[in-house]
Formats: structure tokens, C-alpha cells, sequence
């Protein structure tokens, strides 16, 4: 009896050994990946492909943008409609700004420069105590290393910091694209309104605040009026008395 010889284990299917088995479905699989005639679809099952499925394909999507207006931005002719969260500048409303330095730590390229010094406030009350508070003396971002992720304003504890969507501040010297505290003060003036509260959205807490501090302070002058009032019409029939 005769073992049967290598190509003859292939041609009947039967598997040699386990190592030929996988070895021949791998030479099949390839050969499938590479078959001209022979594609797998998304679940994994193999589909005869169309000579010229592709080409058709192709001109219909041709064929779809050929007919749609055209996109080109006329700029720097007209100016491009931008979205309103556009990562243009960073603006600095410097009034709010505690010199806190929590942008200047977190911002990844370390390009937030910051000094500030200490001043004394005299007691608001007499016999109070005398507090200090920071004085921010600069204020700069250098955008040729800014890389415009937005955490300075993301963590800005106060409301300091602000996108605005102005983008045109190219300079051919790089250490001008050091803004100074004024210049990033000045793009506050770009900053756009924030949206609208939806309608049925509660007030801002500070407004509830102010609103309430109104009206008790209104309140208060009324209280103080009428009192006004009745202590005169309580005098007029002792003056008319004597
Ligand atoms: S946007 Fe990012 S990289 Fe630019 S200053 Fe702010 S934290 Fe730094
Ligand atoms: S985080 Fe805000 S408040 Fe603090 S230093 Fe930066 S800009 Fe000023």
C-alpha cells in the first residue's frame, strides 16, 4: 500500500496534516482577496462582482455634483459666513480677571504670559481689616504657539477669557503675534452676543439676584415714603392743636 503523495492529499480536499490544511486555506483566502471577480460585502460574504460596478459608480457621483452650485468662498473679497463658536481669537474682558493664573497653568503650550503684584485695600468698614488683592500688570498670548484648543477658556473661572471669530491677524514678524493685554482687550469688541436663553429656561442666578436686591431696595423707599407720609399727617392736628 501506497501513502498518498502530497498534491494527491490536496486534490481529494483531505487535510495532509493540520499545518498543510491551514496553510492551503490561507493560500485560498489570498487568492480570493486578490481574485478580480470575487469581493466581500460588509457582513463578510463573499459577492461576484460587476465588471464595471466601479466606473458607474464613479459617474453617478459625477453626474450628482456636476448640477449643484459651486462653494467657492469669494474671499478676500467677501467675507466668509463663520460659525458663531468659531475658533478665531481669544478676547480678554480684564475687568473680570482675578489673576487667578489658573489659564497660565493649564494651557498645554505654556503661552499665556502673566504678572501681576499685590496691592493693599484699606478696610471697606471702619475698624475692618485691610485686604490684598492681585493687579494684573500683563496680560499676553503668543498664537504662534497657541494651538487654539480653547482650555484657558474652558477653565477660566471668571469669565475672563472669550472665543471671537476674527481670523485675519497674520503678521510677517512672528514675536507680533504676541498680543498684549490691549490688543486682547480690543477683541472683546469681536466677541459675538451668546444665544438666547431658551424661553422657558430659569434667569441667570445673578439676575435673580440683582432682581431681588432691586425690589427689596424698592420696597425699602416705599416703606420709608409712606412712613414720611403718615409721620407728617400725624403732626398736622397737633400743629392745628397749638
Ligand atoms: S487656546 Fe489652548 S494653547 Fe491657546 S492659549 Fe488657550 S490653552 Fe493655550
Ligand atoms: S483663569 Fe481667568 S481669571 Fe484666572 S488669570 Fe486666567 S483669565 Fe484671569
Amino acid at each position: 500500500m501506497s501513502r498518498p503523495g502530497r498534491h494527491e492529499a490536496q486534490g481529494s480536499g483531505e487535510p495532509e496534516d493540520g499545518g498543510s490544511s491551514r496553510g492551503s486555506q490561507h493560500r485560498h483566502d489570498r487568492h480570493d482577496r486578490h481574485s478580480s471577480d470575487v469581493e466581500r460585502g460588509n457582513d463578510g460574504s463573499k459577492e461576484r462582482k460587476v465588471f464595471g460596478t466601479g466606473l458607474a459608480k464613479g459617474l453617478a457621483v459625477t453626474l450628482r455634483t456636476m448640477t449643484r452650485r459651486a462653494v467657492t468662498e469669494h474671499y478676500p473679497e467677501a467675507q466668509p459666513e463663520l460659525p458663531p463658536r468659531t475658533r478665531g481669537v481669544i478676547g480678554l474682558f480684564e475687568e473680570n480677571c482675578t489673576v487667578c493664573m489658573l489659564c497660565a497653568r493649564e494651557c498645554p503650550d505654556w503661552c499665556i504670559y502673566i504678572d501681576s503684584h499685590k496691592e493693599t485695600v484699606p478696610p471697606a468698614a471702619p475698624g475692618g481689616r485691610e485686604r490684598s488683592r492681585n493687579v494684573l500688570d500683563r496680560f499676553a498670548i503668543d498664537f504662534a504657539l497657541c494651538m487654539y484648543c480653547g482650555i484657558c477658556i474652558e477653565v477660566c473661572p471668571f469669565d475672563a477669557l472669550f472665543w471671537s471669530p476674527e481670523f485675519e491677524y497674520a503678521e510677517t514678524d512672528i514675536h507680533e503675534l504676541t498680543h498684549e493685554r490691549d490688543k486682547l482687550r480690543a477683541w472683546m469688541w469681536t466677541v459675538p452676543e451668546p444665544p438666547a436663553l431658551d424661553e422657558a429656561a430659569e434667569d441667570a442666578k445673578e439676575l435673580a439676584t440683582a432682581r431681588r436686591t432691586a425690589d427689596k431696595l424698592a420696597a425699602q423707599e416705599r416703606a420709608e415714603a409712606s412712613g414720611g407720609r403718615g409721620a407728617q399727617g400725624g403732626d398736622g392736628p397737633g400743629e392745628g392743636a397749638s
